[in-house]
């Protein structure tokens, strides 16, 4: 569902794209961001249109300043065909991830090549009002670099840690951001650039998209990202486009339930994947074996770290040959790998990729993972199967929030939900 044709509030329905095309110009526009620069001669065989047709919207579009010919294409034979390209100068689109203790910021331009970025720590748990205050400051702070005004800021991709209802921008029932319940992210930002069109999704969703424009799923449609980190969540792209489903929460598989009589979850539930495969999971795993005697090295660490352990200890104390650690971390393994084979079986994707905090575990983690699945999963849907780790790492999550915001940059006019 596109934001713009919310009936939420009077504000929010003001909300369509910056930039309106005809239905003709529309169809040029999206085969330039796709393919990134293309000739004249491409523009009348994707469109099936005579050239002087192809002309025509080319030169309208050029006029507009939506267009510019760059360089030149190889030769079929005779003259080098002129390259067009969307004009970068038109404006700039920003991207915010803000993950549980880091921002990550950048500005790019609207072909959505990084232009300057930013990162820093912060908590979330802190009122919404400073941290996306903090957020805009270094938006403008970035756009000064680039000698920017606020108003060339046409299209602001926000990710935020927790379930989205992707309609109206705001976070409902946020475990790790009580205060942000409700809170008008989408309108506080949009305040401080009113130009701009601003788009909120959840952290996975947007790395899910990263990954599409930035990592190894460029040319794949049918694909889960899972993030592994303070919690668990997946973003899916079927058919290449991300499924969000009726209210945004799609994806949601850290809540599915692996052992009723496991753990309290933040969520008021019991056993749920996240509970018993996460992070915080893994490092009291850790710190139990350190306790009972289980893994001297882990007790070191613990007594150097001044009595606590993080996923990231476990991970070094099993390249060390912890068995206790290897334990730990192929038990993790095999339980995100059980609830993706179920995953797996009901959607059928083509790739797993595995981002997160929990991305840079290495092999143990990965085969444990892979085999759950296909002891699990039906023949036919791992035929073609690749599970694999996202090679994305931090940039995933702001890549794709710009990638997000971009996807809401042009609109066909007498349609304005309709995004190109
Ligand atoms: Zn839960």
């Amino acid at each position: 569902m596109c934001p713009s044709d919310t009936p939420s509030t009077k504000r929010s329905s003001r909300l369509v794209a910056p930039i309106l095309v005809d239905s003709g110009e529309a169809e040029i526009m999206r085969a330039l961001r796709r393919q990134g620069r293309i000739s004249r001669g491409e523009v009348s065989s994707i469109t099936g249109w005579s050239k002087a047709k192809a002309s025509q919207e080319i030169r309208s579009l050029i006029n507009k300043g939506y267009l510019v010919e760059v360089g030149e294409g190889a030769s079929l034979g005779g003259r080098k065909p002129r390259l067009l390209r969307i004009n970068s100068g038109l404006g700039y689109i920003a991207g915010i991830d803000i993950g549980a203790t880091s921002l990550e910021i950048a500005l790019a331009d609207v072909t959505g090549s990084i232009v300057q970025r930013r990162s820093e720590a912060t908590d979330v748990r802190l009122m919404p009002e400073a941290v996306l205050g903090r957020c805009t400051q270094l938006l403008f702070e970035l756009l000064h670099l680039q000698n920017g005004e606020p108003d060339q800021l046409l299209g602001i991709g926000v990710g935020v840690p927790g379930p989205v209802d992707f309609s109206r921008g705001v976070l409902v029932a946020p475990p790790l951001m009580p205060d942000w319940e409700n809170f008008r992210i989408r309108d506080f930002v949009k305040d401080s650039f009113p130009a701009a069109f601003v788009v909120v999704d959840n952290d996975v969703n947007i790395m899910a998209l990263g990954e599409q424009r930035a990592g190894d799923a460029a040319n794949i449609d049918h694909f889960i990202f899972v993030k592994i980190g303070t919690g668990i969540g997946a973003g899916i792209i079927s058919n290449g486009r991300i499924h969000r489903g009726r209210d945004g929460c799609a994806g949601d598989i850290g809540h599915i339930c692996v052992d009723k009589n496991g753990p309290l979850c933040a969520c008021g539930n019991t056993g749920c994947l996240e509970a018993m495969a996460a992070g915080p999971a893994i490092a009291s795993k850790a710190t139990e074996a350190a306790r009972s005697g289980g893994s001297p090295i882990l007790a070191q660490m613990m007594e150097v770290n001044g009595g606590t352990l993080r996923p990231e200890d476990v991970n070094a104390a099993c390249r060390e040959g912890d068995q206790a650690s290897l334990d730990i971390i192929r038990a993790s393994g095999r339980m995100v790998g059980d609830v993706l084979a179920g995953l797996v079986n009901f959607f059928n994707p083509s790739h797993v990729f595995i981002g997160g905090g929990i991305a840079n575990f290495g092999n143990h983690l990965l085969v444990a993972i892979r085999s759950a699945v296909l002891q699990r999963s039906l023949p036919l849907a791992t035929t073609h199967l690749t599970i694999q780790y996202s090679r994305t790492g931090s940039d995933a999550g702001v890549t794709g929030a710009i990638a997000l915001a971009l996807e809401y940059l042009f609109a066909i006019e007498d349609q304005p939900h309709m995004l190109i």
